[in-house]
């Protein structure tokens, strides 16, 4: 069946100012040149998602002043239902204040404004308005407050939507919120955080020095203080593509029936199902050599190469085009295979949201 994808999580205008150098404390730099331009991760990904023609719901939150007007005509412009956007009174749109120098090194400060203000009885009340989401994919950012990412991941599981937390940033993201995504989509350095918050938690230490199967293992294997993610992790890596830890008989592992097994056959090949290739792209790791007793499927997709000029809004790309293939009923692998398609695509433009590749460059990029 497919569904649309609902996205809950934050809208900035980014001011971006290229300047000689950047300033010192108390310094003033004069000239450059200045640009305005869409982000916020769960912006991003709506578009993202909303390029590949998926029908896409955003909730989420402006503030009420100038750029609440821009951000939501940005949103609707490219066919985002912004029916769910709330606009607070009394706060500022999201900004994220960049500077950039000659050299491409930056400074960052984000305001989140209205993104920091969202109350978890919205979210819960604008789920609530839905009714049941089977079919459905929430994607959920953490670019709004803890405490709501929670309440987006269990009230649309409740509803019988498959949920996705992309965990960016992965401040503060424990196992008490992880473990309600069926998916979670950390990049590396998030991976390394998220493990660096459950050891400051339960007092384990992390080897850094282990391959990222292994380390990712730790968020979908059950811990010291309750289960792991439901469904599969996914850990992008940039120019070296993701490596996916899937739950089997989770439900997602249909392209290994599209290879000729029924899906229930696949579901119970046991612990050496991940020695099968999928689609071509899907190679077994050498980190399934170990037990699974736990029934747990890993496997790499490498990057597709593409001319890259921009990596940013790579991974917004990714987690937009996971959730539409998946809300398009596709199986993991299919749809992995395609955010990662999607995320190359997308560094091949300068800019985030502008980057996001439309259905039919994604369809094309796939044909070649
Ligand atoms: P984030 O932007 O969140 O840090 P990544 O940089 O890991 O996320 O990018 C997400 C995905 O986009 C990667 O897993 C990869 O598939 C694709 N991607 C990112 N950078 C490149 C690149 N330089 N070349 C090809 N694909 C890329």
């Amino acid at each position: 069946m497919s569904g649309r994808v609902i996205v809950v999580g934050s809208v900035n205008i980014d001011l971006v100012a290229r300047v000689p150098h950047l300033p010192h404390p108390g310094e003033t730099v004069t000239g450059g040149s200045y640009d305005r331009h869409h982000g916020g991760k769960g912006g991003n990904q709506a578009v993202a998602a909303a390029r590949l023609r998926r029908p896409t719901l955003f909730i989420g939150a402006l503030g009420d002043d100038t750029f609440e007007v821009e951000a939501r005509r940005a949103l609707l412009a490219e066919r985002v239902d912004v029916s769910m956007v709330a606009s607070l009174p009394g706060q500022p749109t999201g900004v994220a204040l960049i500077l950039v120098d000659a050299t491409g090194e930056n400074q960052i400060a984000v305001i989140p404004g209205a993104n920091g203000a969202i109350d978890t009885g919205y979210v819960r009340e604008c789920l609530g308005r839905l009714g049941r989401l089977t079919g459905d994919v929430v994607l959920v950012c953490n670019e709004v407050p803890l405490h709501v990412v929670r309440e987006a991941l269990i009230c649309a599981h409740a509803a019988g939507a498959t949920t996705v937390l992309n965990p960016a940033p992965a401040t503060g993201i424990g196992r008490s919120v992880f473990a309600l995504a069926d998916i979670i989509t950390p990049n590396r350095s998030e991976l390394s955080m998220l493990l660096q918050t459950e050891d400051r938690e339960t007092g384990r230490r992390t080897d850094a020095g282990q391959e990222v199967s292994v380390r990712a293992r730790r968020l979908i294997e059950p811990g010291p203080d309750g289960p792991g993610v439901r469904k599969a992790v996914i850990v992008t890596l940039g120019a070296s593509g993701v490596v996916v830890l899937e739950r089997i008989g989770s439900g997602l592992e249909g392209a290994v029936a599209s290879k000729g097994e029924t899906p229930d056959e696949a579901a119970t090949a046991g612990p050496g199902a991940e020695t099968l290739a999928t689609d071509g792209a899907v190679s077994a790791s050498a980190a399934t050599a170990g037990p699974d007793a736990e029934g747990i499927r890993v496997w790499e997709v490498p990057a597709d190469r593409v001319a890259t000029i921009d990596s940013t809004g790579a991974g917004d790309a990714f987690n937009g085009a996971l959730a539409a293939a998946i809300a398009e009923g596709r199986s993991l692998a299919e749809a992995v295979q395609r955010a990662v398609a999607a995320g190359a695509l997308a560094t091949t433009h300068v800019g985030a949201r502008e980057g996001m590749p439309t259905a039919l460059e994604l369809e094309g990029f796939l044909a070649t």
